[in-house]
């Protein structure tokens, strides 16, 4: 999938959990650093890219991705599994338990977004060619549907005219459906 649809995935996978979870008074600082960290978290998985959108954000971003590459065995290999999953949750969390107290923000809810937007992306790309191999090491790559034929190619003309609208609308009918819950919430930070 694309950058793009891997962002407005993760921010539809977001904009859910936040429509359903209990109400939180969170402070705007946590509200926005969670945003950021589930994009983030959203492109997180194709570190192993070196091409991927999440270098080409940062600058010098693709000489770092060449050099990550090899160690991440190539592109959706373990970044792409349970395991990767298991190893950034523990990496993001040791990293926020460090830079959260300046940062001034609560970082379970940060931390709760980058997973959230982490795990939209494996997801998102189960429905591709390529698949996924969830249960790296085994070298199994699961996709849907099964049959790979009728699966997304990136960048191709599903993702960007029924894939990218479709996820377009969904998270518009999240915002219908909730509207209430995201209005309190704007009205909290604005009083
Ligand atoms: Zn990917």
């Amino acid at each position: 999938m694309m950058g793009r649809t891997h962002d407005l995935a993760a921010f539809a996978a977001l904009s859910y959990m936040v429509a359903t979870q209990p109400p939180q008074s969170i402070t705007l600082a946590t509200g926005i650093t969670s945003l950021l960290a589930c994009f983030v978290g959203g492109l997180a998985p194709d570190i192993d890219q070196p091409t991927a959108d999440l270098w080409r954000r940062l600058p010098a971003g693709s000489v770092i991705g060449r050099i990550f590459h090899p160690f991440l065995g190539g592109h959706r290999y373990i970044s792409h599994s349970v395991v990767g999953i298991i190893f950034f949750a523990w990496f993001s969390k040791f990293l926020l338990s460090k830079i959260g107290q300046v940062l001034l923000v609560d970082i379970n809810i940060v931390w709760a977004a980058f997973m959230i937007g982490f795990i939209s992306h494996l997801i998102m790309d189960t429905f591709t060619h390529e698949g996924v191999p969830w249960l790296f090491p085994i070298p199994f790559r699961f996709g849907l549907p099964p049959l790979k034929m009728l699966r997304i190619k990136t960048g191709g003309f599903l993702e960007k005219s029924v894939v990218f609208p479709g996820l377009l609308f969904l998270t518009g009918y999240i915002y219908y459906l909730h509207y209430g819950k995201f209005l309190e919430l704007l009205r909290h930070y604005i009083k």
